[in-house]
């Protein structure tokens, strides 16, 4: 992780510098540990380490020298804000992480105990002053999703600039039209931050750019297809997570050539475990660095991830925005479109994530499914039982866990997770 080089921008951010410390170092031993540890990775995954090594660091300035220059920084939380509008603004569109326990005691001051974890983990960032991302943004843009992040924007928004989505919980006629006027107030909240009108091209521009980036993102997930697996489920899992933070188009360029380089691997008959290793789909709520935990569990159980039914994974990329439009009213209605296919367990009712599990199972040759939920996570752990009763409709197994960020249950889970794998025989 990134080193006292950077001590003199962390302190202008206004950051803990000794707790900051302390995170880099547990960040790094358990990146060192989950990852580098890991044999036969592929090359092209050093660009992965070099961004996570410099996660605090290099992007950091870059970002910085960028806000200097005139641009303004957005954080979100989650996969309904359209990136589109804001790059056409010509600003900085940055997920912020709340992988971590940090700060959790403060947060619970302000929001419920029975709160998931990554809730408490984004308002512990803030309170703590960890995090150089929250501290650069400019406007932090939430969204009415589930129950717990609709009511904790209510106290994050007392510190920190904050601009609430609202996203509808159906899929109506009428519920497409409410989220379209909520793109629109985004788009106008935008422009006048910034000072730049969004056109036909700089829109035009930053959908290709996008669509790019998400077009590298599938082209990675169908590669994943290939027995013996390409690439492990955690490699994946981090290429997943970095999108959300890179720069889009540098992203895109190195993502692409990690794939030339897999199909290489493929066409080699090569892999990062043995043919015939049992595969696994991760299916569920979104995971944030560093919350690798569960990937790393499964993938030490004699298993291979093979792909994330999840925010950070298919439901990030799985749809394109159609570029084929050229006013900007039908721009807004093509993003609307886009947008409004995310099949986020918020939704009610939301069986097409039952049929997309189901899909993406066959496609990817998993033998069974692991569907995570974060303790105290509502929607996702409704669906967890209605995804058993579908998937095992179709013989499809499933294992369904539970967890947090604390690394008190590793044992238990691996216990379960073995279990589970050895019954796939
Ligand atoms: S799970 Fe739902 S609320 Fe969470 S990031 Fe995904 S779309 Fe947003
Ligand atoms: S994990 Fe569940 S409870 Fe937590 S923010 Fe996401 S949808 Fe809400």
């Amino acid at each position: 992780m990134s080193d006292s080089a950077h001590k003199e921008m962390w302190e202008n951010l206004n950051l803990d510098i000794s707790a900051h410390d302390g995170l880099l170092e547990v960040l790094g031993k358990f990146y060192g540990d989950i990852y580098l540890s890991q044999e036969n990775r592929l090359k092209g995954m050093e660009y992965l380490d070099f961004v996570l090594s410099e996660v605090h660091g290099l992007r950091i300035k870059e970002i910085q020298d960028a806000k200097a220059s005139g641009k303004k920084v957005i954080g979100t939380f989650c996969v309904f804000v359209p990136e589109e509008l804001t790059l056409a603004a010509n600003a900085i569109h940055v997920g912020l992480c709340s992988g971590a326990d940090a700060g959790t005691d403060e947060a619970e001051k302000i929001v419920p105990r029975n709160t998931c974890a990554l809730i408490k983990s984004f308002i512990g960032f803030k309170l703590a002053r960890i995090c150089p991302y929250t501290e650069s943004c400019d406007l932090v843009v939430g969204e009415t999703t589930c129950d717990g992040k609709k009511k904790a924007y209510e106290a994050f928004g007392k510190l920190v600039p904050m601009h609430v989505m609202e996203v509808p919980q159906t899929k109506t006629a009428d519920a497409k039209q409410l989220f379209k006027s909520e793109v629109l107030r985004y788009k106008e909240a935008l422009e006048e931050m910034t000072g730049v009108e969004i056109t036909v091209e700089n829109l035009r521009k930053s959908i290709f750019i996008v669509n790019e980036k998400r077009r590298a993102l599938q082209r990675l997930s169908r590669l994943r297809a290939a027995d013996p697996a390409p690439i492990s489920g955690r490699d994946a899992l981090l290429i997943n997570q970095v999108s959300f933070y890179d720069d889009p188009e540098r992203f895109t360029q190195s993502i692409n050539a990690l794939c030339d380089q897999i199909e290489e691997r493929i066409a080699q008959g090569d892999g990062v475990v043995p043919t015939g290793t049992k595969r696994l789909l991760l299916s569920g709520c979104p995971m944030a660095v560093p919350n690798w935990k569960l990937p790393y569990v499964m993938e030490s159980s004699n298993a291979v991830i093979v792909g994330e039914e999840s925010c950070i994974g298919s439901r990030n990329m799985r749809d394109l925005v159609d570029e084929s439009v050229d006013t900007i009213e039908g721009m807004v209605d093509a993003l609307v479109d886009r947008y409004m296919k995310i099949d986020c367990a918020c939704f009610t009712p939301n069986d097409e994530r039952m049929v997309n599990v189901e899909n993406m199972a066959k496609e990817l040759h998993a033998d069974g499914v692991v569907h995570y939920a974060l303790s105290f996570c509502q929607p996702y752990a409704h669906e967890a039982i209605k995804l058993q009763d579908a998937l095992s409709q179709k013989g499809i197994p499933m294992l369904s866990v539970e967890t947090g960020y604390s690394m008190e249950d590793v044992e238990q889970l691996k216990t379960r997770v073995e279990a589970f794998v050895e019954m796939l025989d």
